[in-house]
């Protein structure tokens, strides 16, 4: 049983238990919660109940039931992190954390791009009710955050509206002229785009927007930031966040590459055009960028969103090779032959050759690989494809180890949490 899952909705008490590793939602005691929750009759010792299974529909029903189980928005918030969870188990974890921390931070639980949608082969709805679930299981009552990511098209931006998400991160990157020669013509579509998508679609609904400028080849200059900011302003575009692409490389998965000296000072423009515009700056592909984070956290004394991915992940790998080493095994081969393919998607500089060979290593030693940086990357982005064919291993593993996977996503965010 999930102690922190007990609750009462008036005469009924609910609590979520595991049976033969599936989680399954009890409810005893006759009402509205009974009624509505679907599920199978049971006649216990503690008397009638009702089993049910952690369906989407269920999510849905305990959203109505439960208020504190839907997404608010974080405007206004100062340190947000968002936490995306490319399987739906990870949020648990997250959340433990973000109870325990001396830091106050706001978890944007659920956060999945349309790329990561199509690799996972999941649905925003399966998104969405993994973060109710996991809101849920953990009694988790002080608000979290769900962001309908890199977001392009009218029609995905509406998809995660209607779902309930409570913001929207506007990818402009289709909009941005690589080739224009002076700022205005470089971000002049993008600023359009931006302000057809508030006016059409976020104008009056009470959901965070951000825009995305980060997706581009070259570095947004604060002259380029200071010029969307104003465009947008005028228009009466109102953000809660912003994310330029900073100077220097955020590769997945590994720390950031580059001048810090020169990310600092750049940094510290882009948050002063933020400051005086009213939202927050945006730090993207932020996992494990533990040279940024004293910066980031210094300049903006925490007020400050940034996003994490891929990262857990990698955690949920890492707890894979520490009890399964033989099938952590054969996801790294597979991965390591799939890599050309996932590198059509991102974008990553590994060298392979840097790997020691997965046949010279004792079981023991695999969850180093987790530490190795090329071999963090191949990992990271072959998600799709291993788990096309790993799908029912990865998971009933993580279920079989589930705390010692919270465990590791305890450690790991927290050290993004505290910059060290
Ligand atoms: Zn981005």
């Amino acid at each position: 049983m999930y102690i922190n899952s007990l609750t009462r909705h008036e005469s009924s008490t609910l609590f979520i238990t595991k049976e033969n590793n599936e989680k399954v939602l009890y409810v005893f005691g006759r009402g509205e919660a009974y009624d509505s929750l679907d599920g199978e009759q049971r006649l216990l010792p503690g008397g009638e109940a009702k089993c049910c299974r952690m369906t989407n529909a269920n999510a849905k029903t305990i959203r109505r039931l439960f208020p504190y189980t839907n997404p608010v928005r974080h405007k206004g918030r100062p340190f947000t992190l968002g936490l995306g969870d490319r399987l739906g188990l990870a949020s648990a974890g997250h959340i433990r954390l973000i109870k325990d921390s001396a830091i106050d931070v706001f978890p944007v639980l659920a956060q999945q791009s349309m790329r990561e949608l199509n690799l996972t082969n999941r649905t925003y709805e399966d998104v969405f009710s993994a973060a109710v679930w996991a809101v849920f299981q953990e009694g988790y009552t002080k608000g979290y955050g769900a962001d309908g990511d890199h977001l392009k098209t009218r029609g995905e931006i509406k998809a995660a509206l209607d779902c309930g998400f409570s913001m929207i991160t506007l990818d402009c990157s289709e909009h941005i002229n690589q080739d224009g020669d002076n700022i205005e013509a470089i971000y002049r579509g993008a600023i359009d785009h931006s302000i057809n998508i508030y006016n059409d679609l976020i104008r009056g609904n009470n959901v965070d927007f951000e825009i995305s400028i980060d997706e581009t080849s070259f570095t947004t200059t604060p002259e380029a930031h200071y010029f969307v900011a104003n465009e947008l302003q005028k228009a009466g575009v109102e953000i809660t966040s912003l994310a330029p692409r900073f100077c220097g490389e955020f590769q997945k998965g590994i720390d950031y590459k580059g001048d810090i000296n020169a990310f600092a000072s750049e940094f510290k423009a882009h948050f002063k055009i933020a400051e005086k515009a009213g939202y927050k700056l945006s730090v993207h592909s932020g996992s494990d960028k533990f040279k940024v984070f004293p910066i980031v956290y210094k300049e903006t004394g925490r007020k400050v969103h940034i996003k994490t991915a891929g990262t857990n992940w990698l955690e949920a790998l890492r707890t894979i090779a520490q009890k399964k080493p033989e099938l952590f095994t054969e996801i790294f081969k597979f991965a390591t032959a799939n890599l050309s393919e996932a590198k059509k998607y991102y974008k990553i500089t590994e060298n392979t050759a840097n790997i020691p060979d997965i046949n010279t290593l004792s079981g023991d030693m695999l969850p180093a690989l987790l530490d190795q940086d090329d071999a963090r990357q191949v990992l990271h982005i072959t998600y799709g494809a291993v788990l096309s064919s790993f799908k029912n291993a990865v998971y009933s593993t993580l279920n079989e180890y589930e705390n010692e996977y919270y465990d590791a996503l305890y450690k790991h965010i927290g050290r993004h949490i505290e910059g060290n």
